[in-house]
């Protein structure tokens, strides 16, 4: 098992298949966009499918969730995802995507065993999509929706940051959108992960001002706090239910203390925590010849290492060098 210095145990697996994205939204990257690593340094598909492997059977992985970069661009992804649902025991597969191209892909996912599909979508207003994105791409996006909601890739969830002034008025046009269309929202606080670090404290549209706009729309009634688990969204029954909606408030709400989480970048490093600043190279193990049990014993120190918060509080704090693109978000 993974456990770390504070009794926490990973069993969710974030797996960055490619630092690359087809969007540019200004919380993540600028819009000229970042240097990408170059092939050689990005773990093969077999490699990928190596390191979920000894995390699944060695190492207690029960969740592995595929993410980027955009993890569609990943040209191996369906046969990823398929080897990955193929492992015993067989871990629960997710995609975290903004769902360009995903109009094509949701049916060979949804054979290949994906069971969800997390979506980033942060405005329902075309022109705020290009000012956000510096993309023109909102009809893919919501086209790629549908269809992961007609392959049955359920429930289909849907990320939004809100930027204050640029999208922070639609909060509440966007939980009726996910209440008509059967998605379920989770609003996520801005983090500082951005390449340009223009991450502000006070431009942060925080937790209590999301529930505060939703709140003069709709009924939210908190669901029970034990009941959440190490899930990163407080969650409410929206109107009554059965619909919810999730507020994650990284920033001013930190779940740390229950976090079960460990990444791997796209590049073969481990991260035990998405603010971390050290990283534990599998990737040189694996092309140096390390067998499982080597991996798996760097592994273990890797998240045995976990501090006890990403620590954005304290008065030290350093943003991690590489962006959320390159982590994996
Ligand atoms: N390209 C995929 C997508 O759009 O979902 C996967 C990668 S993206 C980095 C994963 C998630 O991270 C998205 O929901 C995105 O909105 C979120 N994200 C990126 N930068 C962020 C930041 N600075 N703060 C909070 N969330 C961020």
């Amino acid at each position: 098992m993974l456990v770390d210095g504070f009794g926490r145990v990973a069993t969710d697996l974030r797996v960055s298949l490619t630092d690359r994205c087809n969007l540019r939204c200004s919380y993540c990257m600028p819009p000229e966009g970042l240097e990408w690593l170059p092939k050689p340094e990005l773990l093969t598909d077999d490699e990928v499918v190596r390191l979920v492997r000894v995390g699944v059977e060695r190492l207690g992985i029960t969740e592995v969730r595929y993410t980027g970069g955009e993890p569609l661009l990943r040209r191996g992804l369906v046969d990823i995802v398929a080897r990955t649902t193929a492992l015993r025991p067989r871990p629960q597969v997710s995609l975290t995507t903004n769902a360009i191209g995903l109009a094509r892909l949701a049916g060979p996912l949804r054979e290949a065993g994906l069971d969800r599909v997390n979506v980033s979508l942060d405005t329902l207003d075309g022109d705020t999509f290009v000012r956000l994105s510096h993309r023109d791409r909102l009809p893919d996006v919501l086209a790629g929706l549908a269809a992961a909601q007609r392959a049955g890739l359920r429930p289909v969830k849907v990320n939004t940051v809100l930027m204050r002034d640029v999208n922070d008025h639609e909060a509440s046009s966007l939980l009726r959108f996910c209440l008509e269309q059967g998605y379920e929202l989770r609003f996520i606080e801005q983090m500082p992960l951005d390449a340009q670090h223009g991450w502000r404290r006070d431009d942060m549209v925080t937790a209590d001002e999301i529930l505060d706009r939703l709140t003069a729309e709709f009924t939210l009634v908190p669901d029970d706090a034990a009941a959440r688990g190490s899930a990163p969204a407080e969650t409410f029954l929206v109107d009554g239910g059965p619909a919810r909606v999730g507020v994650i408030g990284s920033v001013t709400r930190p779940f740390c203390g229950a976090c079960d989480r460990v990444r791997l970048t796209a590049d073969g490093q481990i991260r035990n925590c998405l603010f971390a600043r050290e990283e534990s190279d599998l990737r040189a193990a694996l092309r140096s010849g390390a067998s499982d049990d080597d991996l798996a014993e760097r592994w273990t120190a890797a998240v045995a290492a976990k501090r006890a918060g990403h620590g954005i509080d304290d008065v030290g704090f350093l943003q991690p060098a590489r962006p959320m693109s390159a982590i994996g978000g």
